[in-house]
């Protein structure tokens, strides 16, 4: 399980959201038996989806984060809910590509020209939508850019997975920083400052003590780690300790209800070629077996 906080600074310029989800992405990466290069792009958007997740208000509101690029990667779309629960698939998990030329894994280069959609679903009658185009297709960037131009907020995102040769999660993490409405001047050149010298996300986890098995408490950590040196009245003081964990909720019925939508002609035609049908969810790639007794009561209920 992976904790999450949600702090606020002394002067009130600004909110953290942090977190360390190797955990949640060790276990899609498991799911999707992911090459190195779909763990990072997948375990950065299911990092941000988490953030994103918990930062929305009532409990049944969702989130819905979706990649779409040319590269190679083609798509990456992850859901969460506000109360941590975070679900996601990469079209393709077995993508590969050199890394770029800083010597990193090239999630930019693997999802190419696209963009991003956000979708939130705030229980009102129509979910709110906002599209941008990629900035670079790296995760971090693309979002800072939705929450600037889509949401009229500045924010500052870094993520981060790191890839051990063993093909684990060595390190993954998130952290997204909102500005907020009187932000004092002084907050935001310390903020910059903080952010230019910061070292990458993965590299501060992985020099947390191993020791310290809370979870909350190795966040609060890197939290104090990542703020070291910022002034004072800018420190950030932890509001509120969340969750954040990989958990799908597809169910039978849910697939069922997937197979009602598609269509009396096609589904007769499974029924008299096949004789069954084997669907699988996209998300946590669990299979659901229906044969003939029950792809005949489904048409019936059409
Ligand atoms: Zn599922």
């Amino acid at each position: 399980m992976n904790k999450a906080i949600i702090a606020l600074d002394r002067s009130k310029s600004f909110r953290v959201y942090l977190t360390i989800s190797t955990d949640l992405v060790q276990e899609a990466a498991d799911i999707h038996d992911t090459t190195p290069l779909a763990a990072a792009g997948l375990g950065r958007v299911l990092t941000a989806a988490g953030l994103m997740g918990i930062m929305l208000k009532d409990a049944d509101n969702k989130l819905t984060l979706h990649f779409k690029g040319d590269g190679p990667a083609k798509q990456i779309l992850a859901t969460a809910y506000s109360d941590g629960r975070v679900k996601g698939y990469i079209s393709n998990p077995y993508v590969d590509l050199p890394l770029n030329d800083k010597g990193k894994l090239d999630v930019g280069g693997s999802l190419g020209v696209g963009e991003l959609t956000v979708i939130k679903d705030l229980g009102m009658r129509e979910p709110y939508t906002g599209t941008i185009a990629l900035v670079d297709g790296e995760i971090a960037d693309d979002l800072t850019a939705y929450f600037y131009i889509s949401e009229q907020q500045n924010s500052s995102v870094a993520l981060g997975v790191k890839v051990e040769r063993d093909l684990s999660i060595g390190a993954a993490g998130g952290m997204i920083i909102q500005m907020l409405p009187d932000a004092e001047e002084g907050a935001v050149d310390a903020l910059e400052k903080m952010i230019g010298e910061m070292p990458p996300l993965t590299t501060l986890i992985s020099q947390l003590a191993e020791d310290d098995q809370d979870a909350g408490k190795r966040v609060a950590a890197l939290l104090q780690k990542i703020f070291k040196d910022v002034p004072e009245e800018y420190q950030p003081e932890i509001l509120e300790e969340r969750e954040i964990r990989w958990e799908c909720d597809c169910s039978r019925e849910r697939i069922e209800n997937a197979l009602l939508t598609i269509g009396r002609k096609d589904l007769t035609e499974i029924i008299e070629e096949d004789g069954q049908a084997e669907l699988q969810c996209q998300f946590c790639c669990k299979k659901y077996h229906f044969n003939k007794d029950d792809l005949v009561a489904i048409l019936d209920r059409m």
